[in-house]
């Protein structure tokens, strides 16, 4: 259970506080925690009254069964027979209890705990249902419900994706901190001596937190106290399964009093995150490769601190691949590790070997001359080239090695050098396999490629080398077309077709793509123009740069543009990337305003990707969000991977926005997306991107056509 708990308990508090009333409220979460547990009885007692009942078929619940709203056990129901009841308390604020009963098994404890957690959840949805019934209350609380389930959002993120422990805990006394109106906020981990594990916020720690979080550790419950100054204190312990692991003890700034609701919510996470890290050793994990127990690439570049004269050796296995198919990923694994063992035999002692993922590894040598750069390099290829037993067989191997050394003048950043070594590899490779290379600023073959690129794109646009192909937006239950994104190819001479993702980037770079940009609009808005005559509500899907937004002029270029074509400004939606709005968002921000107060729709694409916060997704001016196809592939998934998915759309249907699934690749992804409420789809499955021509037959038809 706990590999899944910490996605759908956000899943379930998202849905909870997405209910609207404080009777949906508690309905929903009896009927989705009993379906958790697997549960055949639910029902929220409150006030001594019982609400939501589920699962009693008709009849009103037996009055011992209220009194189990403190205790707990077994009860014995008509209909039913006898069932183990688990009580869970809603609260501050709220006398009462979410209560579970099930027939054949007593609760685990970690079941109590998820279920502790859902109650007060609950609770705290009920608490804020109540508040927004209070009319001056209602925007404070919804901001920072918000902002809390975002903040929770972030952090389960983090959980999932393996995060550093560490980076977890900040987020979550950061997350508090900001939250409790900037509170001091501090973790206390009671394992193995009671120690501060992060720590956040305004006021500094006095004396008394600690006494606070002593008692919250000592008693299990919630602990208010005051300080000198007459600060409030609150602690609350941090559970993993059932056990009092540390505390979480906030300390409220001048402006703001508490939540103690928030607070528990946070210790939550912290439980959690814990009992995640103890499954799956994440401590260790995240800095340290778990096959061959070498730091990871991150912990590498870190080792370059403060040794400014450091070189690097970049290491590529030969042939690795071919046994890793031929034996399986045990073998692939187990040589590796091995590969890893006798890598460090080779190196001096405070060089620091890493591995980077896959068959790279890579050296820091702490003093890095050509020769010795050269020698060590030559030492691994011969100790890597010597047989290995892996699963009774003797497998041969090689390895290929660039080597980066600092600048006469010692500059080159550790990322620098890395890709410079890792350009030397290349060339080890192409060159042998089986030698090292050492970085020559020659070998800029890359930046060569870029250069020619960029001067046929430069002449592409005026010699018409450019066309736009059109990929369907699909109203999922109709199978309707109800819109199409203009998707821009380049047909160059030389090349022949080449795919945006190649010459974009240079494009942007260079500058070209405002004209560009301003070629892909007046095109498809003509075009689309003309298909609205027999399909009068179909909209355009524009993809815009970043460069493109902020360009002077921008705004008005588009409003003539659109009003030359014949197209409504609300018939057209810009595509833009997270990456581009946290930026440089305000004069993006300015842009995007000032076009959606003519009429034109925003939307992010590849939502999910970047890192864009719902506080700020709030305030932009956005209309549709179009969730990544990375994530439409997880919902093939199941447990976490889909209750992430599913969060991601909840959360863009709470802000009010159209959510739109990107990249269906099949049908088993469509039922997925649809299960999950999402009413319209891009992908393989539906419509791959089509010539213009290709179009008007789909916009004749309401039924779904398929790609090939
Ligand atoms: P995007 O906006 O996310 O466009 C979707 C991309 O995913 C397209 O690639 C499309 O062909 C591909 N795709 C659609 N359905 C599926 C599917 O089911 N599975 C898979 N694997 N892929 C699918 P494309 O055309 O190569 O475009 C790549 C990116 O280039 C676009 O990503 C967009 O960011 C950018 N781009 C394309 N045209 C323009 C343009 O006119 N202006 C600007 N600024 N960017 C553009
Ligand atoms: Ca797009
Ligand atoms: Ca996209």
């Amino acid at each position: 259970m706990t590999a899944w708990s910490t996605a759908q308990l956000t899943e379930y508090f998202v849905a909870v506080n997405a209910a609207g009333s404080e009777e949906a409220a508690i309905a929903l979460a009896v009927e989705r925690a009993a379906e958790i547990v697997e549960a055949e009885i639910g029902l929220v007692v409150l006030g001594g009254r019982p609400r939501g009942a589920w699962g009693f078929g008709g009849a009103a619940p037996e009055r011992d069964l209220l009194a189990l709203s403190s205790a707990g056990g077994i009860v014995d129901i008509p209909g039913l027979g006898d069932v183990h009841a688990v009580p869970s308390q809603l609260g501050s604020g709220l006398p009462g209890a979410l209560i579970l009963g099930r027939l054949d098994e007593p609760f685990t404890p970690e079941e109590r705990q998820t279920l502790q957690g859902m109650a007060q959840m609950l609770g705290a949805a009920m608490r804020g249902a109540r508040a927004l019934a209070a009319e001056q209350t209602l925007r404070a609380d919804r901001e920072r419900e918000t902002r809390l389930v975002e903040t929770l959002l972030a952090i389960q993120r983090g959980i999932v994706s393996r995060r550093p422990l560490q980076e977890t805990f900040d987020a979550i006394t950061g997350g508090a901190a900001e939250l409790l109106g900037d509170a001091y906020v501090a973790l206390i981990l009671a394992d193995p001596a009671p120690r501060v594990a992060s720590s956040a916020g305004g006021v500094g720690p006095g004396d008394r937190p600690g006494n606070a979080a002593r008692a919250a550790m000592d008693t299990g419950s919630l602990q208010v106290d005051e300080d000198e100054q007459g600060h409030a204190v609150i602690a609350v312990p941090v559970l993993v399964t059932g056990e009092i692991a540390g505390s979480l003890v906030a300390r409220a700034g001048d402006a703001a009093g508490y939540h103690a609701d928030q607070l528990e919510a946070f210790a939550q996470q912290v439980g959690l995150a814990l009992t995640d890290a103890r499954t799956v050793e994440l401590v260790h994990e995240a800095h340290h490769d778990h096959v061959t127990g070498l730091p990871s690439r991150a912990l590498f570049l870190k080792a370059f601190n403060g040794r400014p004269r450091a070189g690097v050796l970049f290491i590529d296995l030969d042939r690795f691949k071919a046994v890793n198919d031929s034996l399986g990923h045990d073998a692939g694994d187990q040589l590796l590790a091995d590969v890893a063992e006798r890598i460090r035999g080779c190196v001096r002692v405070g060089d620091t070997v890493a591995r980077l993922g896959g068959d790279e590894f890579a050296v820091l040598l702490g003093d890095a001359h050509r020769d010795t750069a050269v020698a060590t390099g030559e030492r691994i290829i011969a100790a890597v080239r010597e047989p290995f037993r892996v699963k009774g067989r003797t497998v041969y191997i090689g390895a290929s090695i660039g080597a980066a050394l600092p600048g006469a003048d010692g500059n080159g950043s550790p990322d620098e050098l890395l890709n410079c070594a890792d350009l030397a590899m290349y060339r080890a490779k192409q060159d042998g396999p089986g030698r090292v290379v050492v970085y020559e600023p020659a070998m800029h073959a890359a930046a060569l490629h870029y250069l020619s690129l960029r001067a046929d794109l430069q002449r592409a646009l005026a010699e018409g080398e450019f066309g736009l192909v059109y990929q369907p937006l699909v109203r999922l239950d109709a199978g309707s077309v109800v819109g199409v994104e203009a998707l821009l190819r380049w047909n160059s001479p030389g090349r022949g077709i080449v795919a945006p993702g190649e010459f974009l980037p240079i494009a942007e770079e260079s500058g070209l793509i405002a004209d560009i940009g301003q070629w892909v609009l007046a095109s498809s808005a003509r075009q689309v123009a003309a298909w609205r005559r027999r399909r009068p509500g179909l909209t355009l899907n524009v993809n815009i740069s970043g460069r493109e937004l902020v360009r002077p002029g921008f705004v008005e270029d588009v409003t003539r543009t659109l009003a030359a074509a014949g197209l409504p400004t609300n018939a057209v939606t810009l595509e833009l990337t997270e990456s581009v709005l946290m930026s440089d968002p305000k004069p993006a921000v300015l842009a995007l305003s000032r076009l959606r107060a003519r009429g034109v729709q925003m939307s992010i694409d590849d939502f999910g990707t970047g890192y864009s916060s719902l506080a700020y997704l709030r305030d932009l001016p956005v209309d549709e969000l179009k969730v990544d196809r990375a994530f439409i592939a997880r919902t093939q998934l199941t447990g976490r991977d889909m209750a992430l998915v599913s969060t991601i759309m909840e959360l863009g249907h709470i802000l009010g926005l159209r959510v739109v699934a990107e990249g269906i690749e099949n049908q088993a992804q469509l039922d997925a997306v649809q299960r999950l409420g999402c009413s319209l789809g891009q992908g393989f499955h539906l419509h791959r991107p089509l010539d213009p021509a290709a179009i008007p037959p789909l916009l004749e038809s309401p039924s779904l056509h398929r790609a090939a």
